[in-house]
């Protein structure tokens, strides 16, 4: 369980450069599938040893003059209740303004960690009397900063890092991890409710110490189950409902510590961006994950409805194929109970391990029918491959041309392995490396 650090602050003060700077070079991992979407909302990084996630979604809210007032202070509140130190950003050159105090007053209501990052003093000395000001918001932890010419911004880091080690983090609850995400209204309060009194032994509420994440677990045919963040999902506030940020940062955190996710859609409603979005971040985090398609109840049907239903999420959700799909109503329990089975099996098949044996004699198989096309007019060879981890599944193929085995070949291995070896529900990883 990494801790969240969240930029906060109005436009133009820097935000995503520091962002960029932070992450460094840390590139995500290659994805060339169609239909993720990759924004740069997020990335691990560390410093000094202590890992932590850095958020800077603020791309995500428009930046029509209209609503950009309320829509950082928004910002600000909500990453008040869901991050654990928060760097909040703010222009040096222009100095405070009437909307730094206004975030300011926010950001001082909780106890949260708070940085002041002055950011844009690119020239310390000359622009020292600058920084000033800003003590006038009353924060004790001040760093004057230039994101652009990464001066200083050790310093404040270390300072992050600080605040992150005094932090105490819950201990996680045993039983398998299930997230609920997905935009508001999906229904995710209802299903939580659902799971939760369906069974009869509710173990108890697990709440976290120093945040306000309250996990609740159930007990189902003797296995435990742990529902993330119920507290989050529950929590109803104006201020999430309508806020994309708000779901995709407790997106972000509950699919981190997720052994399962369950992707709930409104089934009366088309896929959206935002249901994408979150759809992506569960796909780029190798969890294995269930589409719930829920409020079955109240759709419509007609002949193959629910045919049709698969088929349009196939075409809009191409990086999810190996999802199982289910129909479901939290309102009435119609199925609900059957997303536990799919638990029970997709977070059997992450933990699968495949026998080089095997494998390769499936690999072998699937050359037959279909061998690796000559590329540049060199014949391409692939020799053997390997499960090398579970949880997530990954692979190695060891080949002689490692650079010139087209993606669309190793989609078609992957599909073979599937259809030998099941991994439903399962992101799988390649890796091809060179042997001769
Ligand atoms: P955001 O809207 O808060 O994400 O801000 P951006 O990161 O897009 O930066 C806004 C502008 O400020 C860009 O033109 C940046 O090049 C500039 N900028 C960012 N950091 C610095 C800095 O440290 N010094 C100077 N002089 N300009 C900066
Ligand atoms: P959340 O924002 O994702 O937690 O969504 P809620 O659980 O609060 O549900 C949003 C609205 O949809 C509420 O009015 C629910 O009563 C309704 N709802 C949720 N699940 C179902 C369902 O399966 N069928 C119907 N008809 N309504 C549902």
């Amino acid at each position: 369980m990494k801790p969240i650090v969240a930029i906060v602050g109005r436009p133009n003060v820097g935000k995503s450069t520091l962002f960029n700077k932070l992450v460094g070079d840390r590139v995500a991992i290659v994805d060339n599938q169609p239909g993720v979407t990759r924004d740069r909302l997020y990335r691990e990084t560390e410093w000094c040893g202590t890992e932590f996630v850095l958020v800077d979604t603020g791309g995500l809210e428009p930046r029509n003059n209209d609503f950009m007032m309320a829509n950082i202070k928004k910002q600000a509140e909500v990453a008040m209740n869901e991050a654990d130190v928060i760097l909040f950003v703010v222009d040096g050159k222009a100095g405070v303004t009437a909307l730094d105090e206004e975030v300011a007053y926010l950001l001082r209501k909780k106890n949260k960690h708070v940085i002041l990052c002055v950011n844009k003093i690119d020239n310390f000395q000359a622009q020292l009397e600058d920084t000033y000001d800003f003590w006038g918001l009353g924060f004790e932890d001040l760093a004057p900063v230039s994101a652009e010419h990464k001066v200083n911004l050790g310093d404040m880091l270390d300072t992050v890092v600080e605040h992150i080690n005094k932090l105490e983090m819950p201990e996680e609850e045993e039983g398998i991890k299930i997230a609920l995400i997905g935009r508001p209204n999906a229904g995710k309060s209802s299903l939580t409710n659902r799971l939760l009194g369906e069974e009869r032994s509710i173990v108890s509420d697990i709440a976290g110490t120093t945040r306000d994440s309250i996990d609740s677990s159930f007990v189902h045919n003797d296995e435990k189950y742990v529902l993330i963040d119920t507290a989050g999902i529950r929590r109803k506030s104006k201020i999430e409902e309508d806020l994309e940020y708000y779901s995709v940062l407790r997106a972000i955190k509950s699919i981190k510590r997720a052994d399962v996710c369950f992707l709930l859609l409104d089934g009366k409603d088309g896929l959206t961006e935002q249901d994408k979005r979150i759809a992506g971040i569960a796909h780029e985090e190798q969890k294995p994950l269930v589409i719930v398609v829920n409020k079955w109840d109240i759709v419509e049907k007609e002949t193959k409805t629910m045919h049709k239903m698969r088929e349009y999420l196939r075409v809009e959700l191409p990086f999810l194929s190996y999802a199982p799909i289910e129909f479901v109503s939290a309102l009435t329990g119609q199925r609900t109970l059957k997303l536990i089975d799919h638990v029970d099996l997709i977070h059997a098949e992450y933990h699968k391990r495949v026998s080089t044996g095997l494998l390769n004699t499936v690999l072998k198989e699937a050359m037959v029918l279909n061998a690796p096309p000559t590329r540049k007019g060199r014949v391409i060879k692939v020799n053997y491959c390997s499960q090398v981890s579970s949880a997530p599944p990954k692979f190695v193929i060891f080949c002689n041309h490692p650079e010139l085995l087209h993606f669309s070949y190793i989609r078609y291995i992957e599909n073979k392995f599937r259809e030998a070896f099941g991994f439903e529900g399962c992101p799988l990883t390649f890796v091809v490396n060179k042997k001769g």
